[in-house]
Formats: C-alpha cells, structure tokens, sequence
C-alpha cells in the first residue's frame, strides 16, 4: 500500500496539481520518496485519493491528484472517549491505539485524583500534539476521519455542558460497576461516551454527579485495569461488536 498522507486542508478545493502543506511535505521527505511515487491524500473529511509525487524541491512537494476513492474505514458506531487523562506518554499510547480501535472523538478530563493537571498554554500545547499523534495513527491505520482530540477541561464542567436527556448510551466505567459491559453494550447502535478515571480513579461525588447526567455504572471485569487500558478495553469490545455482520 502506498504511504498515506494527512492534508489539512478539503483536497476537492485544492486542484489537480498542487504544492502539499509543510506537514505532509516533511513527511515525504522522511519516507525519502521520489517524482513518481504513488501516494495516498485523505483530508479527514471522509474517502481518499490516489496521487503521485510530481517535483521534489528543497521545502516544497509537488504532487497530482488521481481519483477519489469512496472508501469507509469508520466505526459503525460513533464513539467518545472522555477520561482522567493519564500521566506521562501514556496519553499518547492510548490516543495511538483508540485511533486505530475507531475512536470518534477524546475527551482529556482533569479530575480530583488526577496527577497529570494541565491548564492554560501548557493544555493548548499538549491537545496539539495529541492531535498531531492521531493524524499518525490515521495515516497508519488507514482511517478516512481524523478523531478529534478536545480541549481538556475539568469533569464536573464537562459534565454540567453535556445534553439532558442524553442523546445515546453514557457508560461510567467504575470499580463499583454492577452491570457488565456487555449486557449494556447488545444492540448499541447509537452514539456511545464512556467516562473512564484518571491513575487514582473516581471520587465518590463525580461518581454521584455522572449518574445524574445519565451515566450508567458498569463493571469491565474483577482485574483494576489502569487509566489507560480501561477505555480501550470498552472501545475494543464496542468496535469488534460493529464490526460483526449482522
Ligand atoms: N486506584 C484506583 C483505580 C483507578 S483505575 C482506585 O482504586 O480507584 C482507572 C479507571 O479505570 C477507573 O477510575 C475506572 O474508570 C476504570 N476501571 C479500571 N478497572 C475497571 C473495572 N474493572 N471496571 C470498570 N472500570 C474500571
């Protein structure tokens, strides 16, 4: 398969010839392609096009569109992740892999027990390298559809924005879960958002307040899994859940 390029801008705008933007410029040079190369563009707004590398110059890449390809690489189902974001490069991992798993959308929550407690330019600095993180994981995965990673925000403000009543299923992942997953899970179609907590889990009160905006406890399982794995593991089991025949 030919590399797959990311380009920031609706490439039905853009012509048949054109110069690709620095992002996905850089990236051609790194793979060190070549005039003629074919690759693959997708601008995140669903389908792709074949190209070809056309001029190599020092800064810039020219490259020719080719057709359009209707492809659907998407989740049946659209799903949110909303979480006490983890510590360190967990965060990337977990971006990494939810891109891959399907993921609509992320959600970095800031809660009481949170260690990693971002705020202001710092927030605005990492949510664009997570960004940057899933525009990878897009182009390796072969998705249509760029996730986006939202501004990190504290969970009892998040809570408070959220619709009533709520538009699809909201999964609390917790410790104190009594249902399982799958028994909520058997027939989702609509929208799904799970809320999952950070390294030190939930305080009761934010347990308390995402049951009144609609959430459902559930249990993942006897085993603590850590803040980065729970979310994943629902995404996982959602995904291959979609992608059954039916
Ligand atoms: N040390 C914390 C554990 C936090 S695990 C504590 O004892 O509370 C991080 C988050 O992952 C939890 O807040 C919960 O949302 C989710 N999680 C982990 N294991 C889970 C399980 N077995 N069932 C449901 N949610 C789980």
């Amino acid at each position: 398969m030919p590399p797959r390029l990311h380009v920031d801008r609706p490439l039905r705008d853009l012509g048949p010839a054109f110069e690709l933007p620095p992002g996905a410029a850089r990236h051609v040079q790194v793979l060190r392609l070549q005039p003629g190369a074919p690759v693959v563009l997708f601008d995140g707004q669903g389908g792709e096009w074949s190209a070809q590398v056309e001029r190599i110059g020092r800064q810039s890449v020219q490259v020719r569109l080719g057709d359009f390809v209707d492809v659907d690489r998407e989740l049946g189902v659209p799903v949110t992740l909303a979480l006490g974001m983890p510590a360190n490069d967990r965060m990337d991992t977990l971006i990494e892999k939810a891109c891959e798993l399907g993921v609509a959308a992320i959600q970095p929550l800031v809660c009481e027990r949170s260690v990693l407690r971002l705020a202001g330019e710092r927030a605005e600095r990492k949510v664009a390298h997570w960004q940057a993180v899933a525009v990878a994981a897009c182009e390796q995965s072969g998705r249509t559809r760029v996730p986006a990673i939202a501004p990190v925000r504290s969970l009892p403000d998040w809570l408070a924005d959220l619709a009533m009543p709520p538009a699809g299923l909201r999964v609390l992942m917790s410790l104190h879960g009594a249902r399982p997953l799958a028994e909520l899970t058997r027939g989702a179609g609509g929208a799904v958002v799970s809320l999952s907590g950070p390294e030190g889990g939930f305080a009761d009160a934010e347990e308390r307040l995402a049951r009144e905006r609609g959430f459902v406890p559930v249990s993942l399982g006897p085993r603590v899994l850590r803040a980065d794995t729970a979310p994943l593991a629902l995404l996982a089991h959602l995904a291959l859940i979609a992608a059954e025949p039916r």
